[in-house]
């Protein structure tokens, strides 16, 4: 038999970054508009200036309403998600 046990941090590490960390995101440079890849944990951290490969330029990361209430949503998805797993692990 085979028996699941959660960490005692499972809590902690149910995250947006450990969700999504790995997915990386196209990212336009506003002054020579060369599209980059970021990793979305990067993305996640509003006000980070992060420079372009290829013009050197930093470019801060500014989230609008749209993407603010898309990390709304994940987080919110995520929460349902845990509180799902508590009730599997009942
Ligand atoms: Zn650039």
């Amino acid at each position: 038999m085979i028996k699941l046990k959660f960490k005692n941090n499972f809590k902690d590490q149910l995250s947006l970054e450990s969700f999504f960390g790995d997915q990386k995101l196209d990212i336009k440079c506003p002054g020579c508009e060369h599209v980059f890849k970021l990793s979305f944990s990067d993305a996640l951290q509003e006000g980070r200036f992060v420079p372009c490969p290829s013009c050197n330029s930093d470019i801060e990361l500014i989230h609008d309403d749209v993407t603010k209430k898309t990390i709304a949503d994940a987080e919110k998805a995520i929460k349902e998600f845990e509180k799902a797993l508590k009730q599997f692990g009942k």
